[in-house]
């Protein structure tokens, strides 16, 4: 069993992605172009935004963002203590100060009265000033975007909504990726979304916010290639990856909806046996993950034990909270404490996921943990 069957897909759709591919390289064109237009397109279509640069990550998305708005040294950026290290690594690269942040047990994104004391705590304790809120939607459901909003509007903040686990994640019917000033995905091949390499984009309603994006992943041109009106970046996506994205786009759809149901397979074999994941009402995840967490670390260490001798993978996402990272300890502000994270880092265990799991394999995985646990 693999842990994200990518095959499996490609195998299903071999033909249009094949002939997308073909066609770029038989167009002898490999940036740019027509089928990066045209994605950008669809993907600002399917959002629900105005404006959609496609570039060449998720990390690089998220720093783009930051150069956008200027971000910059004093200036502080509000990070969920549980996430993929980009989400906060791109602060200190920008110069500004990450303030890490605790999040909920049940759904694992952003707890909105951790992230209101540790703004309160930035303005009474340090020279900083307080500036973006990265919003992530950790593991594919979307953060608790409204409560985030209020607390930005009332302290003059950004928000960056960082969506690279929740492409085709929803709150009622608006997307992920429609809820930040800018929000960001990535398009790792892993990701809900996913493309053959690294891939990613930036999204905003503000047209002044979308021209300047549109500078700085081209070296901060101006009028042309060789005008260049600031100091910008060279994250572009290939062409080919665009060519890829089209074509899965036209059923992304579909996978998200099945997606949902091998979810609803797990909840209904896992629960009462471990802690299943708590999707909100009116929100609806896509998936790129399905965690669980155990009783304790000893636990989890008998359910990875036995999944292995079954031949069954799972990840642990995430061994360490963001604030105990070596590379942040410099300049580290602990403006609120985080045990949730602490909890969460000890006992959560991430479990094979993908669109076209099998009932036997999901029963498999739950057979293994209930056996671990017995
Ligand atoms: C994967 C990921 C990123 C970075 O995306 P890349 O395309 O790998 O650079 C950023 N934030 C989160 C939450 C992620 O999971």
């Amino acid at each position: 069993m693999e842990f994200r069957d990518l095959k499996t897909q490609y195998l299903k759709h071999k033909e249009t992605i094949d002939t997308a591919m073909q066609k770029v390289l038989l167009s002898g064109h490999f940036i740019g172009g027509e089928p990066v237009s045209q994605l950008e397109e669809k993907l600002a279509d399917y959002v629900g935004v105005k404006h959609c640069i496609a570039c060449a990550n998720g990390t690089d998305a998220l720093q783009l963002a930051l150069m956008a708005w200027e971000i910059g040294p004093k200036d502080a950026v509000f990070v969920p203590d549980l996430t993929f290290f980009s989400s906060g690594e791109v602060v200190p690269l920008v110069g500004a100060v990450p303030i890490f942040v605790d999040v909920y047990r049940e759904t694992y994104n952003i707890d909105p009265d951790s992230l209101r004391k540790a703004v309160e705590y930035v303005i009474h304790n340090t020279d900083l000033r307080p500036r973006v809120i990265v919003a992530v939607d950790l593991f594919g459901q979307p953060a608790e975007q409204q409560a985030i909003r209020e607390i930005a509007d009332q302290y003059g903040l950004l928000v960056l909504e960082d969506a690279a686990q929740a492409f085709g994640g929803m709150i009622g019917d608006k997307k992920t990726c429609s809820f930040g000033d800018i929000s960001t995905t990535s398009f790792f091949p892993a990701k809900p979304l996913g493309c053959y390499g690294d891939g990613g984009a930036v999204f905003t309603d503000d047209d002044g916010c979308a021209e300047r994006l549109r500078s700085i992943h081209v070296h901060g041109k101006g009028s042309g290639k060789y005008d260049n009106v600031r100091i910008g970046m060279n994250s572009r996506l290939d062409t080919i990856q665009a060519a890829v994205l089209l074509q899965k786009l036209q059923f992304f759809e579909e996978e998200v909806e099945a997606c949902n149901r091998v979810a609803a397979k797990y909840d209904e074999r896992l629960r009462g046996a471990v802690k299943i994941p708590s999707i909100l009402e009116n929100m609806r995840s896509s998936w790129a993950q399905y965690t669980i967490c155990l009783k304790d670390g000893k636990e989890r260490e008998q359910v990875i034990a036995q999944l292995q001798a079954d031949g069954i993978p799972s990840a642990v996402y995430y061994p360490k909270p963001m604030h105990r990272q070596t590379a942040f300890a410099d300049h580290l502000i602990e403006a609120v404490s985080c045990e949730n994270t602490e909890y969460i880092c000890e006992r959560c265990l991430s479990l094979p996921f993908h669109p076209y799991m099998e009932d036997a394999d999901i029963n498999a995985v739950c057979e293994s943990i209930r056996k671990a646990l017995r």
